[in-house]
């Protein structure tokens, strides 16, 4: 008899044992996936171990192999253990959500009747009414097991029957991941958008389903082209919607282009003196054979992706693979391309554009060690690198790094954590290092080596801070831009030099108020108000993307006096129209870049100089490199500044510091402009100055004072639920489980979360801060254990350890 320990993705800790079924027994793996009965339900677990020693009780039998091969190897199985323990996520999730190629596995789950439900049916048959949905539904089932939206079509409350079926034991679910058909998928990957010629709510219109209807509705609120997949997050049953509305000319259904990789022609460079010592340095770790990490602290425009690349260069010629980390936005063609040119096909390049079928063939070729070079976002981390001997990882302090769902785990972190098991080198590099890595240099745990110097000796660009309360005082006008940036803009335009500004801030005012009686428009799910998106006359909320018309008088009192509040990108770049009517001028932020490719192409123009000004979010400040650009300008530093998190500063400094570094990348030296109204705030001072050791030691200070990171360890503790007396009792009642505080724990609240309202959820939170990583560990499992013995919903208690925002 052999049996086999399998992890399942269930809000408990354990492993559960299953009996192998003969033909099981001599293909299955540890790091396998297999289908197993649990409950009444079949769910999809991972294997993790194999014995022969027979239980204390009886066990069920496992059902069905899923995988031939293992898609975790022990290394893998054994980082999915870390992050489990670390970020106090069930095993069973942490490994689904590593497993690769999730877009390949397709959720399905198929209802069917048990032994109980089949004689049921039998006898409830005779004589029953035809028009009862429970008859119906068990009647459907009798032929086949199916898919809850099937039933869905065929009865009416099919839902709620089944799951009253399926609590009387007649009915039982089976929750299989299937393996997605590649071609299918990549024939879904089309583009739909509203036709504002076509009106579905004519007279003459053709009906349309509900599916339709809610699809129809959404495209004409969210103007712009969606892809087919993405929309199925927001309205279920997109596809088939789209296909049908498309045939009745009411949207317009496009395939999207296949995903072009461009070749680079940039030759390989001569380090200069600066990059040399660092890839000196690199490289004899590398020959050592041992985990140590790096810090490359590298002011913009020094060179550490040439860095990078002779690093990569030396780990392939010592016989071992790499590993290079990139933040989400930074992963675009151009960047691939650059790593094909260099590597060739020896690079494996892991890209949520790409379809599932060509991700699946990059998965491959790394696993069977033929991609030796494995470029990758957050996820990359998971990616089955063969003999890991050197990780990158670039702009170590994005906040993409961190997933914002369950697993709550950093990238980063988790990557230093799988190079210090393979014994590989880590490299981490920013021109502004997060205060976590910075310290973690300065007491000696990572390596800090410095690029100072911009390429070519270059000089950093001239900063000004404009006091835009001064220029009101002035010019007595409230203005979008002052006087100085104006007239720095027109000179741009005359000598033909390029223009970014940055807003980080999308839409046109921020907010909507009553003149007469203060109400602000807010939105239905969330607390907070909604955001004025002019060009597509609608009020967007930008936690839960609801929107609604804009109204024409106050919801409360009637009033016609409604204020629009405060400006977005969209609104600086109607002015600059207005300001600059010959100027030719791009926007980029999440409403005028829908896909990757559109990102790229736009970044592509202004590039190529179709453009003269860019003006954008905060997607514009990153990494990308533009020679003509001579002018940065910053339309307001405060933005962020007056955000309740501790890491407001700190995400200040890196914006105004990335953004400003965009300014003099080539030969013709840059400006960069800083409007705010506080100029002596050290943020804003510090960035102006680019003097990041300044930011650093000043912030360490408050962080030390206010025993925030990198002096304790924080955890996020927050208590959800749809009814808000719920969530208060819920968060009253941790709160007493923490009183007293356990020995070395400092507990912040209950409190209201500062964005209370979420999605139709009402947020509390609890924050912890410990000086023991250990003991806030503990901590937490007890209040988990606390929560399960209570019986809360699974969904109620969500932890972030390390969280990189509060709100
Ligand atoms: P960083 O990422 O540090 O901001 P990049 O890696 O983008 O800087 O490099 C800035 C520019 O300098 C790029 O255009 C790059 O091609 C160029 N560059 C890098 N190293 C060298 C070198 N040794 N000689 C000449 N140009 C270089
Ligand atoms: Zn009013
Ligand atoms: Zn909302």
């Amino acid at each position: 008899m052999m049996y086999c320990e399998v992890s399942l993705p269930v809000p408990l800790e354990q492993a559960f044992t299953y009996l192998l079924p003969q033909t099981l027994e001599h293909r299955v793996q540890p790091g396998c996936r297999i289908l197993v009965p649990f409950g009444s339900r079949k769910l999809t677990g991972m294997v993790l171990a194999l014995n022969t020693q027979p239980p204390d009780c009886p066990v069920k039998e496992a059902l069905r192999l899923l995988d031939e091969e293992p898609v975790l190897n022990a290394e893998l199985l054994s980082l999915g253990r870390w992050i489990s323990q670390y970020y106090c996520t069930p095993l069973g999730e942490v490994l689904r959500s590593m497993t690769p190629l999730s877009g390949e596995v397709r959720k399905t789950k198929l209802y069917s009747l048990t032994d109980a439900g089949r004689d049921t049916v039998r006898q409830l048959l005779l004589g029953a009414d035809e028009e009862d949905p429970t008859m119906q539904i068990l009647q459907l089932l009798e032929s086949r097991p199916l898919s809850a939206s099937y039933l869905q079509k065929k009865a009416p409350n099919a839902l709620s029957v089944i799951r009253s079926l399926e609590k009387k034991g007649f009915v039982a679910m089976e929750d299989l991941e299937s393996q997605r058909d590649p071609l299918r998928a990549s024939a879904t990957r089309l583009r739909a958008s509203f036709l504002s010629t076509a009106r579905a709510s004519d007279s003459e219109a053709p009906k349309l389903n509900k599916r339709e209807r809610e699809l129809h509705a959404f495209l004409e609120l969210h103007p712009g082209t969606h892809n087919l997949e993405e929309l199925e997050t927001s309205v279920k049953g997109a596809s088939q919607a789209a296909r049908s509305l498309a045939r009745r000319n009411l949207i317009a259904l496009e395939p999207e282009a296949p995903t072009g990789v461009l070749n680079s022609t940039a030759p390989p460079r001569t380090l200069n003196p600066h990059q040399l010592d660092a890839y000196q340095q690199i490289e004899a770790a590398l020959r050592g054979s041992q985990f140590q990490a790096f810090l490359l602290e590298g002011v913009t425009g020094s060179g550490k992706t040439e860095v990078y690349l002779k690093s990569i260069d030396a780990a392939i010629a010592l016989g071992r693979s790499a590993l290079l980390l990139v933040p989400e936005i930074a992963l675009t063609p151009a960047v691939a391309g650059q790593f094909f040119h260099r590597f060739g096909d020896r690079v494996a390049i892991l890209h949520s554009a790409f379809h599932d079928a060509e991700r699946a063939e990059q998965w491959r070729r790394i696993r069977a060690g033929i991609a030796t070079v494995v470029v990758g976002t957050r996820s990359g981390v998971f990616a089955p690198v063969q003999n890991l001997g050197l990780v990158v990882i670039d702009e170590e302090h994005d906040q993409s790094y961190k997933q914002q769902e369950a697993p709550r785990y950093n990238g980063r972190d988790v990557a230093i954590v799988r190079a210090r098991e393979a014994g590989a080198v880590a490299v981490l590099g920013s021109a502004t290092p997060s205060l976590e890595s910075r310290y973690n240099a300065e007491r000696g745990k990572y390596t800090l080596i410095k690029l100072p110097e911009r390429i070519e000796q270059r000089p950093m660009p001239d900063v000004e801070v404009m006091d835009m309360r001064q220029e009101f005082l002035e010019t007595r006008k409230l203005t979008t831009f002052s006087r100085r940036l104006v007239e720095t803009i027109d000179e741009r335009l005359k000598s033909r030099e390029q223009t970014m500004l940055l807003l980080n801030r999308r839409g046109f005012s921020s907010f909507v108020a009553c003149r007469a009686c203060g109400e602000r428009l807010e939105c239905i799910n969330c607390a907070v108000t909604l955001t004025y998106h002019r060009r597509d006359r609608r009020m967007l909320c930008h936690y839960c993307n609801y929107a609604q018309k804009v109204p024409s008088v106050c919801p409360k009192c009637a009033s016609e006096y409604l204020n629009f509040i405060g400006t977005g990108s969209e609104k600086v770049e109607e002015e600059l129209h207005r300001d600059f009517p010959h100027a030719r001028i791009a926007r980029m932020d999440r409403d005028t870049v829908s896909g990757k490719r559109h990102f790229e192409s736009i970044l592509h123009g202004f590039r190529d100089g179709n453009f003269d000004i860019l003006v954008g979010t905060q997607m514009i400040a990153k990494g990308h490199d533009i020679p003509n650009v001579t002018l940065v300008g910053i339309v307001s530093a405060d933005v962020g500044l007056g955000l309740p998190d501790f890491r407001a500063a700190e995400r200040t400094f890196q914006l105004l510091t990335q953004a400003a570094g965009r300014a003099g990348r080539g030969n013709l030296p840059g400006i960069v402009l800083i409007q705010t109204i506080n100029p002596e705030h050290y943020a804003v001072r510090l960035a102006s100055q680019q003097d990041y050791e300044g930011f650093y030691q000043k912030e360490l200070q408050f962080r030390k004072l206010m025993r925030y990171p990198p002096f304790a360890a924080l955890a996020n503790v927050l208590v959800r639920s749809q009814k808000q007396e719920d969530a208060l009792a819920m968060s009253a009642e941790l709160g007493r489980v923490l009183d007293p505080a356990p020995e070395g724990i400092k507990v912040l609240g209950p409190a209201e979360a500062p964005v209370p309202k979420l999605k139709s959820e009402f947020r509390y939170q609890l924050l912890l801060k410990a000086a023991d990583r250990k003991v806030l560990n503990e901590t937490i499992r007890h209040l988990q254990r606390f929560t399960r013995e209570q019986k809360w919903p699974a969904t109620a208690l969500v932890i972030d350890v390390d969280p990189l925002t509060l709100l």
